[in-house]
């Protein structure tokens, strides 16, 4: 099946070559394999299953709407699938969003509501111009590539230029500006202002600023709470409206619903897909009224909503705060990041252990060289250590700029005993790949 499959699809294929694997059934953590070998997943559809696979409350939330025979493709007319979504929705979000914000049903893939951020804060603002920052992952569209602060895929489309500026990320590991903590953010927050002010410095007030609370695909890298207010502060006073991508940090990953909680920001625009859709394909982008200033139809398209995604959807925001599954990810994710840091004791190779909730990064670095406090990355030994963890069941993803991140994104539900044999399978795999 793999073989076959490999000889059909398209070169630009993505997991298949890391993770060779045909997977025919899931269940909770584990998926199986078509050879009848299970694994733990940890990559749970990049982030898209905070419930884990054959959740029994998403496969009855789909059982029971297909029961309601409701009409499964109808554009973007209301139903009552949609309604309770948005009502779920509204409900996870903090309270001002219930009275000054709006919703806007997209496409099915966190890209398609990127997109539509960008259209609806260019159309409320009348400008052209785009902050982004390096280490940024906002999809793979022409015009969401060009917020890639990564150049090497950006490169073979161009996207949109000149029109996106890079700012750096206060990255407490490799640091820009080489000094790290709260000096490094203070430093970074007072660069942007004078960018933003400076006739000579060439960024124009521009129509937004995008960010990702926690970078994901980009290494794991969270921004400081203090920083992310700074920059609310210096965005709101300009006029220049922030675009938080919560694509892959939304509905509890990062041990809050939503990953600016944590810094008590309030954004001007919000995108979500991933988790809300419960596993189905959806996303939306939840914006400021004022913002609201594009005409009928200057977003539309097929898709924009899947009724089936909303039954789910609303399921699983409904099971998540019930439940309370971002304080327990929360926990989950202490108890993943203090064995890591255990493992981390014993192998050089592993140069930082981070993340919030369960969002964990470890970067894997060359352990023998002495250019602390980061010394240089080191991606063949990760992927080496990716394909050990494999052979003993366990499924992991790499991120970052060098490739030398190990990414643990397990299902929210995950339990405390599977936490610790995630931590055995690792500390075995690292042992092995260093042999
Ligand atoms: N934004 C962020 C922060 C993401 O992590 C991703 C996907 N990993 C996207 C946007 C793009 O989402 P999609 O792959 O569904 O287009």
């Amino acid at each position: 099946l793999l073989t076959r499959q490999a000889e059909i699809e398209s070169n630009a294929r993505t997991y298949p070559r890391k993770i060779p694997l045909a997977l025919k059934r899931g269940r909770g953590i584990y998926v199986e394999d078509t050879e009848g070998r299970t694994f733990i997943d940890c990559l749970a559809g990049a982030g898209a299953l905070a419930l884990g696979h054959s959740h029994p409350v998403v496969i009855e939330a789909i059982q029971s709407a297909l029961a309601e025979e409701p009409p499964l493709q109808i554009l973007d007319l209301p139903t009552p699938l949609k309604d309770r979504f948005t009502r779920e929705l509204f409900d996870s979000l903090p309270a001002a969003f219930q009275e000054n914000y709006k919703i806007q049903f997209c496409g099915p893939s966190g890209a398609d509501a990127v997109e539509a951020a960008l259209k609806l804060v260019k159309t409320a603002t009348g400008r052209r111009g785009l902050v982004s920052f390096s280490g940024a992952y906002h999809g793979m569209t022409h015009a969401t590539l060009s917020l890639t602060g990564e150049p090497t895929p950006r490169r073979a489309v161009g996207g949109l230029g000149a029109e996106v500026q890079f700012l750096p990320f206060p990255s407490e590991y490799r640091c820009p500006f080489g000094i790290g903590g709260e000096a490094s953010a203070a430093i970074s927050a007072r660069y942007i202002e004078t960018l933003f002010d400076d006739p000579n410095s060439g960024v124009l007030t521009p129509a937004g600023m995008i960010i990702e609370v926690i970078q994901g695909e980009g290494g794991v890298i969270a921004a400081p709470d203090g920083w992310l207010r700074q920059l609310r502060d210096i965005t709101k006073a300009r006029g220049i409206p922030l675009i938080v991508d919560e694509v892959q940090t939304g509905l509890g990953r990062t041990g809050r619903l939503y990953a600016f909680e944590h810094a008590g920001i309030e954004p001007d625009v919000v995108v979500l897909s991933k988790a809300i859709g419960g596993g189905l394909p959806l996303s939306v982008v939840v914006y400021h009224r004022d913002l609201d200033q594009w005409k009928s139809g200057a977003h539309a398209g097929t898709f924009r909503g899947n009724q089936l995604a909303f039954a789910t959807g609303a399921a699983t925001i409904s099971y998540v705060r019930q439940n309370s599954l971002d304080s327990h990810a929360a926990k989950m994710g202490e108890r993943l990041m203090a064995g890591l840091r255990v493992i981390a004791e014993e192998h050089p190779c592993i140069g930082d252990v981070r993340g919030r909730g369960l969002m964990v990064g470890v970067e894997i670095v060359d352990g023998d060289a002495t250019n602390a406090p980061a010394p240089d990355p080191a991606p063949t030994l990760a992927k080496t250590i990716q394909h050990e963890c494999l052979r003993r069941g366990l499924i992991l993803e790499l991120g970052g700029r060098f490739g030398a991140v190990v990414r643990f994104l397990p299902p929210l539900i995950i339990a405390q005993d599977e936490i610790d044999a995630i931590l055995e399978r690792f500390g075995a795999s690292v042992v092995a790949a260093r042999r």
